[in-house]
């Protein structure tokens, strides 16, 4: 007979915060084993299929032997190189691709593995909630400890930097923000910007600036890059991903931009542990960068008539919700008498809607829900029909 040893987790893991979307994946799961035809606004992963000429650019890259061999680190030159055009060309900004580019296997990883770069066991980082569960997460297993944000619609979901204790501020390293935000769909102008790069420097704090979204916008209103503002390249760095704009959430691929000094201190925990993006992804990256604007205006026109049909059905039936102009999602405050999992768990059970609790992005989060437009025209229509049958 053979012995067990005890397997036991480490406290890192134990840590972790409970998964609040456990319960709704059992609902879902339940509901569909029901036979429920399930209507899924709960998922921020696009349904439309990546262009075309990046997938032909892939298929033709993959028979490349030189890719078949390690990648690089820190990324192609002729990725980064694109990276640098693209930057230039969207937002006027100018960067080195050999220090100031780092390309990543996808966003996530990047801001998953920067505090390992950064933070000691005990430092701060600054963490906006509701917001991307990975910012506390990759804090808890760098051994820091995440100070929150709220991001309260009294201030239009932006963090009150004033708010933060000088006493937190002292042991603070490294903060995130992320705009256009996901889950509530706000948008930063330049006074808040600003406003950062002061708050940085006065407390020598590394900005980490997610932008995931700057591509989904709608009504011609083109988000900023934080590299835009004077001083940020002093204080931080910008990531980017090629998932939501380019539809490619399966390829992963991202690159984050910016601060020399904090770029190679997170291509050092790279080196470390990754061996860099297939290089016939990179090649299908550099595709990406250069797709025609005609292309990226349909899929962001499709957006804009389910945000619209969404919205307009939403207000009509009586909810709280503000028109997102940027990203595909749509932060709705719950009716009276609910709160964010009830509100929930009615929209499953009465309408076969799903839609995600606000306060699985983080207690602040609490009271609202948020809906994805990663679904057709005509599920979203007949999402908005049965919600109104039932309130
Ligand atoms: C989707 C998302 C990302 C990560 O995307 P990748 O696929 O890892 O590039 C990062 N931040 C936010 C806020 C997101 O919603």
């Amino acid at each position: 007979m053979s012995k067990k040893i005890s397997i036991e987790l480490a406290r890192r893991v134990k840590d972790l915060p409970p998964y609040l979307f456990a319960a709704i994946d059992k609902m879902k799961q339940g509901a569909i084993k029901k036979g429920v035809d399930l209507i899924d606004l709960s998922i921020g992963d696009p349904d439309i299929p990546t262009p075309k000429h990046i997938v032909q650019r892939m298929k033709k890259a993959v028979e490349n032997p030189a890719h078949h061999r390690y990648p690089s680190y820190e990324g192609m030159l002729s990725f980064r190189q694109a990276v640098v055009d693209w930057y230039k060309r969207r937002f006027n900004v100018s960067l080195n691709p050999r220090t100031e580019v780092l390309s990543l296997i996808g966003s996530k990883e990047g801001i998953g593995h920067i505090p390992l770069a950064f933070i000691n066991p005990g430092d701060v980082v600054l963490v906006p909630s509701p917001g991307y569960p990975v910012y506390p997460v990759a804090t808890l297993f760098a051994g820091g400890k995440a100070h929150i944000m709220p991001l309260i619609k009294k201030n239009n979901f932006l963090p009150d930097l004033k708010a933060i204790p000088v006493s937190i501020l002292k042991k603070t390293k490294l903060m995130f923000i992320n705009y256009p935000n996901n889950p509530t769909a706000a948008v930063a102008d330049r006074g808040f910007y600003k406003d950062v790069i002061n708050f940085a420097v006065k407390n020598n704090i590394i900005v980490c600036h997610d932008a995931a979204y700057s591509e989904i916008y709608y009504g011609g209103q083109r988000p900023l890059s934080f590299l835009q503002m004077p001083g940020a390249k002093e204080v931080g760095i910008e990531f980017h991903s090629l998932s939501k704009t380019y539809n490619m959430t399966g390829w992963r691929i991202g690159f984050a931009v910016g601060n020399e000094k904090a770029l190679a201190g997170l291509g050092k925990i790279k080196t470390n542990l990754d061996s860099g993006i297939f290089q016939a992804v990179q090649e299908a990256g550099i595709e990406a960068l250069t797709t025609d604007d005609l292309v990226l205006r349909k899929i962001r026109n499709t957006y804009q008539e389910r945000r619209d049909i969404l919205y307009r059905g939403l207000k009509d039936i009586g909810l709280e919700v503000e028109k997102p102009v940027a990203t595909f999602y749509l932060w709705v405050q719950v009716p009276n008498g609910f709160d964010s999992s009830g509100f929930i768990a009615l929209l499953l059970e009465k309408a076969g809607v799903l839609a995600t609790p606000g306060n699985g992005f983080g207690a602040p989060g609490e009271g609202y829900v948020r809906f994805a437009i990663t679904v057709s025209a005509k599920k979203i229509k007949e999402a908005v029909e049965r919600i109104r049958k039932i309130l």
